[in-house]
């Protein structure tokens, strides 16, 4: 059997790596660069950190704000069409997931016909063809790991759809945790168990391969040692920089062995309660892998061990069962609530967020337990109650 891996092809990480900026940008031929982000961003200064270097170097930039948190489609719509009436030559995303979804979208849409509906996954009639506007892709929270993968998330009325092709994958992403440090408790939370999130499913997944493997193991031992400090010292710099590294990791690691149950039941909590998606993924984990777990008990032996418990007098079943504990708590540790109760969700939304979640078949394929409608109502229902 063969995998095929999928890089971006170039990446800067660790801390101050946003000083290669300029340099990158010279390798393309380019003056007038679409920077797009969200108002927060440029409000605290972080989009300057992007616009001086270029600016100075003589690089037109034009900022683009209408950046909102889990864009609808109508968001990404409206910044295909500026992009295509401005005439750039280059997009660079600087954000969490939002931005840069929307910044993917905006350098391969824009070059092609139509809307960005016709392009979407479950309803979509068009195929992406060739390369968008060169990109580079900044990410300011650890968390989507969006700048390595070639997804883009848009919300539409009752869940989420995605655009994805390779031409959609990042010429140049930069990692540099020193961007998050300005990142606040809850959200430093939700973003870091989506990235914890990416790590598990990828390695329970059906695709897994070993180069997934060592990507995922690596980024749940980073994550998981690191994302209670992050999240109640969030001026730990080394901190911020294991969870940075972890959700880079994370991110090249489920592009390339796919997520799965988690992430389909969690994107009807986005589309029809608003739920940001870290948080989804958060409150879920740990019943989706409840759920699971005898499907893939040694795997979930080795995430014990790797988020630092030792499992050497537990039998594969025992520390299965054990690492849904501790996944648990560490929601709860992070302070994310940890039953859909907790978000307010009544028992009657259950029944529309199954039925959602079932059309999610892209997703639940890769789960290593083959998830039926009655199977997902039943971990709704679990994860309603918190237990
Ligand atoms: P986000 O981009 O929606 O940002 C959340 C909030 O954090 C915003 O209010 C933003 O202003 C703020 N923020 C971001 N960086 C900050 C910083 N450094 N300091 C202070 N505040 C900051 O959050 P996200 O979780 O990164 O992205 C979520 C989106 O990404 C969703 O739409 C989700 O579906 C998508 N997603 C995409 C992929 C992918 O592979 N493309 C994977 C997972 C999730």
């Amino acid at each position: 059997m063969s995998e095929k891996i999928t890089f971006t092809p170039i990446s800067y990480t660790g801390w101050d790596s946003l000083s290669h900026l300029v340099e990158e940008v010279e390798k393309f031929n380019v003056k007038k660069i679409l920077v797009i982000t969200d108002p927060f961003l440029k409000e605290i200064g972080l989009t300057d950190k992007v616009t001086h270097p270029l600016n100075e170097a003589g690089y037109i930039t034009d900022v683009y704000t209408d950046v909102v948190p889990e864009p609808p489609l109508a968001v990404g719509e409206k910044l295909v069409s500026y992009t295509r009436e401005h005439a750039f030559d280059m997009v660079i995303g600087i954000g969490g997931g939002s931005a840069l979804d929307l910044t993917k979208l905006a350098g391969v849409i824009a070059v092609h016909e139509g809307d960005v509906a016709d392009y979407l996954n479950l309803t979509g009639t068009k195929s992406i063809t060739k390369k968008g506007l060169p990109s580079i892709l900044i990410p300011t929270t650890s968390g989507t790991g969006s700048e390595v993968t070639n997804i883009s998330v848009l919300s539409l009325e009752t869940t989420k759809d995605v655009v994805t092709h390779d031409y959609l994958l990042a010429d140049v992403a930069i990692v540099d945790p020193a961007l998050t440090m300005s990142l606040p408790a809850k959200v430093t939370a939700a973003t870091g168990i989506d990235a914890l999130t990416h790590a598990i499913e990828a390695y329970v997944s059906k695709n897994a391969s070993p180069v997934t493997d060592a990507l995922a193991l690596q980024a749940i031992r980073l994550i998981s040692q690191s994302i209670r400090t992050a999240v109640h010292h969030g001026d730990n710099k080394q901190a911020r920089i294991d969870l940075s590294y972890g959700s880079y990791l994370a991110g090249i690691a489920f592009f390339n062995a796919g997520v799965a149950g988690v992430h389909a039941l969690a994107y009807p909590l986005g589309g029809q309660f608003h739920i940001a998606h870290g948080d989804s993924n958060a409150v879920l984990l740990p019943y989706v892998m409840g759920y699971i777990r005898s499907a893939c008990e040694k795997r979930m032996k080795d995430i014990l061990d790797t988020m630092g418990f030792s499992s050497t007098h537990l039998s594969q079943e025992e520390a299965s069962h054990r690492c849904v504990e501790e996944l648990k708590r560490l929601v709860e540790d992070v302070g994310i609530p940890s039953s859909l109760k907790g978000f307010n969700i009544g028992h009657d939304a259950l029944d529309s967020l199954t039925e959602d979640a079932t059309k999610q078949t892209r997703l639940l394929a890769r789960s290593p337990m083959e998830l039926c409608k009655e199977d997902i109502y039943t971990i709704y229902e679990a994860a309603f109650e918190g237990k």
